[in-house]
C-alpha cells in the first residue's frame, strides 16, 4: 500500500555507536528538498502532483524524489544453521524504528537508518507493496520507474525479485506482482505493454527473449537523452500467463547463455524492461472571450500519449567488487570481473557526494541506469544481506552501499507528449465526415441548379415558340395585304388601259391627267402607307415580345447558357425581322419605280402617246406589270420579267431616286451568284463603275461598291474589273471616302481582287496595295477585317506564285510597306482581323526572301506566339512548320533561345 510506503529517515547517534558520516548529511538533506507530503505517501502525492500540473510536467520542472531503498535479511539457511549455530547473526534489525545494527563484536555495534527494514519474516507481498508498488504506480501515472537489487550472492535478489510462484502464488516475486498490478490497471483499449528481457554480462548485452540477438547496442537520444534498445525484441503483454512464459523463456536462455559462456548467473545482471504507453486526454483548456470576461471559450482536450518505462534489475552478486578489492587484485581485474557493477559504485557515490562528475559512461549498466539514478525516474534499491557472521564484511559493504544510494537524489518527470497519430486520425475521421457532408451539399446544389436550368429552359422555349408563332403570322399578313394592295392596282390599270382603249386615246387623255389616274397614284401611295404602318406594327410586336423575353431571361437568371442560347435564338429572330424590313425596303423600292413609270406613262400621254421618252421604258412597264400579275417573288419576278437590261438603264435615270433605288434593286441582285453573270454580260459592271466615278450620293456610292465587292467574287468579274480601270476608281473611292461602310465595300472588292493569282502585279501598280493599306486610317474593325483579308489573299498568291517558281524575291507587300501594320494587328482583339494577319504572316514566311524582313520588323516574335497561343490547331502547326523549314528564321531562333 502506498500509504505503507518509504518514510523519510533520520540520522541517530547512540553513545559509543558510530554511525556513519552519511547519517546526518542524510536526513537534512531530504527534509529541506522534498515536499512534505512526498515524505509519508509518496505515491499518491506524485499521482496528485502529476495529475494537476499536465502542462508543466510534460515539459517544465520535475518533482524531487529520492532514491528509495530497503534493506532485507534472508533467514539462515541449512548450512547456516549448522555451522553459525553457536554465533549470533551479524545484524540485528529494529524494524519498527527502520533501523539495522551491524555488529563489529560482542559488545560493539552501528547503527543505520533505511527507508525499511525487512525482517527475515516479511512476506513477499509486504515486501512488494513497499519496495515496489510505489514505483509501479508512477510509471502507470506516466513516470520511468526502477527497482534494483543488490548484494551479495546467494542473499535472496532472484528470490526477492524473480520468482514466478507456480506452485505457491504467496512466494510470487516483484517481477510478476508488478505486472500483474499493470495489466490491472491499463484499458486495452487505448494502452500497451510491451517487454523486453535482457543480460549484461561481460560489458555485452544479451537478448533473454532472442538468443542469436547476442550484441546489443544502447541508444542515447541526444536531444532528450532518454535511452533505448532498438535491437532488442519487444513482447507485446496482453495477459499474466504470457508473461509468465516470457520470463520462464527469459530464465532458460539465460542458463544456456551462461552454461555456454563458462559463468554463472550470480556475475551477469538481468534486466526486465516494461514499457507502458497509455493515451489519455489533457485536461480542457478554458479561454475567455474578448467581449465579455464572464463567458468563456473551453478548448477540446489535447489526445496525449504518456511512454513510461519500469526497468527491474536483478544484479551480479556484489561480492566480486569487494573481493577484487579486498584480495588485492588489480583494478583491471577488477573490471574484467564487472566493471559494470563498479562502476555503478562509483556513480553512486559521484551522486551522493553531489560531485560534478558522474562516470556515467564507464559501463553499460551505468548508461542504462542513468535515468535511474540522477535522473527522472522513481528508483527503489532493495540491498539484500545474509545472517552469516562470516560474512560479516560483505554485509557491511553492501549496507554503506545501500546508505549512499539513499542520498542519490532524482527530478521525476512524466514522460508524457501531444500524441500526434491520435489526433491525425481523430481529425481524419472529422475531415471525412466534412468531406461527406459537403458532397451531399454539392450534389443537392447541383440538382438544384439542374431544376433551375430546366425551368429556364422550358420557359425560354415557350417564349421563343410564342415569338416564332407571331413573327410567321405577322409575315404571312404583310405578304398578303401586299399581294392583296399589288393585285388590286394591277386591275385598277387594266381597267384603265381598257377604258382607254375603248373610248379612244385622245378623248380620254383626260383621264389619265385627271381623277382617275391620281386616284391610282394615290391608290398606291395608301397602300405605301399601309404596308409602312404594319411594318411599325410588326415592329411594336416585336419590340413587346422582345421585352417579355428579356423578362423571362432575368427570370431565368443564374443558367448563362440558357441565356445565352436565348440570345441567340433572339439575334436569329431579329436577322429575320431585319430580312422581313428588306423585304419591305424591296418593296417600297419597287412601288416607288412602278410610281416612277407611271409618272413616265402619264408624261407620255401627255405628250401625245407617240413620243417615248426613254426608249424601251414601255416594254420594262409592260413587264412588270406581268411579274406583278404571275404573283412572283419580287426582285427575281423583276429581274425575270422586267429583264436586266431596263433595270441597268434605270441606273442613269435622271431621277435621283430613282437611281438609288435602281442601284439598290442592282446590289441586291448581284447578290446572288446565280445573277452575276447576267448582269455583267448586260454591262452592269461598267455601269457601277461609272456610278462610283460620277461620285454625288453617298448611298450610291456605298451600294455600287457594295454590288462591284458581290461581282469581284467571281474570277472572270475580276479581270473585268481591272480592264476597265475598276482598281483606280476603287482606289480612288478608298482615299475619299469617309463612310466606313462605304470603305468596307472598296475593302472587300479590293480584297477579292487580292485573291486572284493573274492580278498581283497589276493590282500593286494601279495602287490598289496602297489603297487597300490606305484604307486602315478608318479603324473601324469591318474595313480593317476586310483590309486583313484582301493582305491575307495576297500574301498567299504570292506564296504559291514562289513555291510554282512564277516568282521570286521579296514580297510586293513588303515593297509595299504593309509590313508594319501587319505585325501591329497580328494579335488584334477582333477574331477576324487576328485570323487573317495570322494567315497572312504563315504565307509570308514561307519564302526566305521575306525573312530578312520580318525578323527586322519583329514578325518573328509573332510568328512564334501564334505557334503557341493561336486557337487553331491548322494555323499553329502551319506556322510552326513553316518557321522550322526556314534557314534564317531558325538561325534566329537558335541566337534568342525560342524553341518551338
Ligand atoms: P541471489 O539471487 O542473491 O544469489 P537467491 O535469490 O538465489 O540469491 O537466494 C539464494 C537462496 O536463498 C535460494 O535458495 C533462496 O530460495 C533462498 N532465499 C533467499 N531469500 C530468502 C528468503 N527471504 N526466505 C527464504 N529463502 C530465501
Ligand atoms: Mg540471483
Amino acid at each position: 500500500m502506498a500509504s505503507n510506503g518509504y518514510r523519510n529517515g533520520t540520522g541517530t547517534n547512540k553513545g559509543a555507536i558510530k554511525p556513519p558520516a552519511s547519517s546526518n548529511i542524510r536526513s537534512s538533506s531530504f527534509k529541506s528538498r522534498l515536499p512534505p507530503s512526498s515524505n509519508h505517501s509518496t505515491g499518491s502525492a506524485l499521482r496528485r502532483t502529476s495529475s494537476a500540473s499536465f502542462t508543466t510536467a510534460a515539459g517544465g520542472d520535475g518533482v524531487p524524489g529520492r532514491v528509495r531503498v530497503a534493506v532485507r535479511l534472508r533467514p539462515r539457511n541449512a548450512e547456516e544453521s549448522t555451522a553459525d549455530a553457536d554465533f549470533a547473526d551479524c545484524v540485528e534489525l529494529q524494524p519498527e524504528l527502520k533501523r539495522l545494527k551491524l555488529r563489529k563484536n560482542n559488545w560493539e555495534s552501528e547503527t543505520y537508518e533505511f527507508d525499511e527494514v525487512l525482517t527475515e519474516f516479511a512476506s513477499q507481498k509486504r515486501v512488494y507493496e513497499v519496495v515496489a508498488k510505489p514505483v509501479v504506480e508512477s510509471v502507470l501515472d506516466g513516470y520511468n520507474g526502477t527497482v534494483m537489487a543488490y548484494g551479495q550472492t546467494g542473499t535472496g535478489k532472484t528470490f526477492t525479485l524473480g520468482r514466478l510462484g507456480e506452485e505457491d502464488t504467496s512466494a510470487r516475486g516483484i517481477m510478476v506482482r508488478s505486472m500483474e498490478e499493470i495489466l490491472a490497471n491499463v484499458s486495452p483499449e487505448t494502452d500497451s505493454i510491451s517487454v523486453s528481457y535482457l543480460q549484461l554480462y561481460m560489458e555485452t548485452i544479451q537478448d533473454l527473449l532472442d538468443p542469436a540477438n547476442d550484441n546489443i547496442s544502447i541508444v542515447e537520444d541526444p536531444r532528450t537523452g532518454d535511452v533505448s534498445l532498438p535491437g532488442a525484441t519487444h513482447v507485446e503483454i496482453k495477459d499474466e500467463p504470457s508473461f509468465l512464459e516470457l520470463l520462464r523463456l527469459g530464465e532458460a536462455h539465460r542458463i544456456a547463455a551462461n552454461t555456454k559462456l563458462n559463468t554463472e548467473s550470480s556475475r551477469s545482471h538481468a534486466i526486465l524492461m516494461v514499457h507502458v504507453k497509455r493515451s489519455v486526454l489533457g485536461e480542457e483548456v478554458a479561454i475567455p472571450s474578448e467581449s465579455d470576461k464572464s463567458s468563456h471559450f473551453v478548448k477540446p482536450p489535447k489526445p496525449l500519449v504518456r511512454k513510461s518505462k519500469l526497468v527491474l534489475v536483478d544484479l551480479a552478486g556484489s561480492e566480486r567488487v569487494q573481493k577484487s578489492g579486498s584480495e588485492g587484485h588489480m583494478l583491471e581485474e577488477a573490471k574484467s570481473i564487472n566493471l559494470s557493477l563498479s562502476a555503478l559504485g562509483k556513480c553512486i557515490n559521484a551522486l551522493a557526494e553531489n560531485s560534478a562528475h558522474v562516470p556515467i559512461r564507464d559501463s553499460k549498466l551505468t548508461r542504462l541506469l542513468r535515468d535511474s539514478f540522477g535522473g527522472t525516474a522513481r528508483t527503489s534499491l532493495i540491498v539484500t544481506i545474509g545472517p552469516s557472521p562470516r560474512h560479516r564484511g560483505e554485509t557491511a559493504s553492501t549496507i554503506l552501499f545501500g546508505q549512499r544510494a539513499m542520498k542519490v537524489e532524482n527530478m521525476l518527470r512524466i514522460k508524457e507528449e501531444f500524441d500526434y497519430k491520435s489526433l491525425a486520425r481523430r481529425l481524419e475521421i472529422q475531415l471525412d465526415k466534412l468531406i461527406a457532408e459537403n458532397e451531399r451539399q454539392q450534389k443537392a446544389f447541383d440538382d438544384e441548379v439542374e431544376r433551375i436550368n430546366l425551368e429556364a429552359q422550358n420557359r425560354v422555349s415557350e417564349v421563343e415558340r410564342n415569338f416564332t408563332d407571331a413573327l410567321e403570322k405577322e409575315r404571312l399578313k404583310c405578304q398578303m395585304e401586299y399581294m392583296e394592295s399589288v393585285k388590286k392596282l394591277e386591275e385598277k390599270m387594266i381597267e384603265n388601259q381598257r377604258k382607254h382603249q375603248h373610248d379612244g386615246f385622245m378623248k380620254d387623255k383626260c383621264n389619265w391627267e385627271g381623277p382617275g389616274f391620281s386616284e391610282d397614284i394615290a391608290e398606291v401611295k395608301k397602300l405605301l402607307e399601309k404596308e409602312i404602318q404594319m411594318r411599325k406594327e410588326a415592329e411594336k410586336e416585336v419590340n413587346k415580345l422582345k421585352s417579355q423575353l428579356g423578362q423571362h431571361m432575368d427570370a431565368g437568371a443564374g443558367g448563362d447558357a440558357e441565356i445565352l442560347k436565348l440570345q441567340i435564338a433572339l439575334e436569329d429572330e431579329v436577322h429575320q425581322k431585319k430580312k422581313l424590313e428588306e423585304e419591305i425596303i424591296i418593296l417600297r423600292s419597287q412601288m416607288l419605280q412602278l410610281t416612277f413609270e407611271a409618272d413616265q406613262m402619264r408624261r407620255c400621254l401627255a405628250r401625245g402617246g407617240s413620243g417615248n421618252a426613254y426608249p424601251g421604258l414601255d416594254s420594262p412597264m409592260s413587264q412588270v406589270r406581268d411579274s406583278l400579275s404571275g404573283h412572283k417573288t419580287p426582285v427575281s419576278a423583276l429581274f425575270d420579267q422586267v429583264g436586266v437590261q431596263k433595270i441597268l438603264d434605270l441606273l442613269e435615270s435622271e431621277d435621283a431616286n430613282v437611281r438609288i433605288h435602281a442601284v439598290k434593286v442592282v446590289a441586291n441582285l448581284a447578290a446572288e451568284e446565280a445573277n452575276q453573270e447576267r448582269i455583267v454580260e448586260a454591262g452592269g459592271l461598267t455601269s457601277l463603275l461609272m456610278l462610283l466615278r460620277s461620285y454625288e450620293d453617298e448611298t450610291v456610292r456605298r451600294v455600287a461598291a457594295g454590288a462591284i465587292a458581290n461581282l469581284a467574287m467571281n474570277e472572270a468579274n475580276q479581270e473585268l474589273i481591272m480592264v476597265q480601270g475598276g482598281i483606280s476608281l476603287l482606289s480612288t473611292t478608298a482615299s475619299d471616302a469617309e463612310d466606313p461602310q462605304t470603305l468596307r465595300m472598296v475593302a472587300g472588292a479590293i480584297a477579292n481582287l487580292c485573291g486572284n493569282d493573274k492580278l498581283q502585279a497589276t493590282l500593286r501598280s494601279e495602287g490598289g496595295i496602297k489603297a487597300l493599306l490606305g484604307m486602315v486610317r478608318c479603324r473601324h474593325p469591318d474595313v480593317l477585317s476586310q483590309v486583313a483579308r484582301g493582305i491575307a489573299n495576297f500574301a498567299k498568291c504570292e506564296s504559291r506564285a514562289s513555291t510554282n517558281g512564277i516568282r521570286s524575291g521579296r514580297s510586293l507587300l513588303i515593297d509595299e510597306g504593309a509590313l508594319p501594320w501587319i505585325v501591329q494587328n497580328a494579335n488584334n482583339d477582333a477574331a477576324p482581323i487576328r485570323r487573317h494577319i495570322e494567315l497572312a504572316l504563315c504565307h509570308l514566311a514561307q519564302h526566305e526572301a521575306n525573312a530578312k524582313d520580318m525578323i527586322n520588323g519583329g514578325a518573328l516574335w509573332e510568328l512564334v506566339r501564334i505557334t503557341r497561343d493561336c486557337s487553331r490547331e491548322d494555323i499553329r502547326s502551319l506556322a510552326r512548320r513553316t518557321l522550322n523549314s526556314s534557314l534564317l528564321f531558325r538561325s534566329e531562333m537558335r541566337r534568342l533561345r525560342i524553341e518551338l
